[in-house]
């Protein structure tokens, strides 16, 4: 049993790394040939999040999308938009960092920003 959740982690984790944009449930399970159930993917994917490893997008679809965390050696901060292709779907993390001004003394946790439109291949 253990073995196989050892598994699970590490399948999931490589189809993240290996991919340039963010995955839902469906694109994760679909890539993995249904050979994990929903319930797993979900609680790994859960888990990654805690362990500030992947970070979580709500799209514009209501889907929760995944991406790899590329620059969190230090801190868990996600102030970037993401771009969700209306034809292919795919959804990106966008480089630029957002500047959002809170009111002082109020700490920035989660920054849900999502543009959609048309990608180069779509548009
Ligand atoms: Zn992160
Ligand atoms: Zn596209
Ligand atoms: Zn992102």
């Amino acid at each position: 049993m253990k073995r196989r959740n050892t598994n699970s982690k590490v399948e999931v984790l490589s189809l993240l790394k290996s991919s340039n944009c963010a995955l839902s449930h469906d694109m994760i399970q679909e890539k993995l040939s249904g050979s994990m159930d929903r319930a797993t993917i979900y609680r790994v994917l859960n888990r990654f999040c805690e362990d500030k490893i992947v970070h979580k997008v709500v799209g514009d679809d209501g889907k929760q999308y995944f991406a790899f965390c590329i620059n969190c050696a230090e801190k868990h901060k996600h102030n970037h938009f993401h771009f969700r292709c209306m034809k292919c779907g795919k959804v990106e993390c966008l480089g630029n960092e957002v500047k959002v001004a809170l009111p002082h003394g109020y700490v920035l946790n989660n920054f849900n920003g999502i543009v959609s439109g048309y990608c180069s291949e779509c548009a």
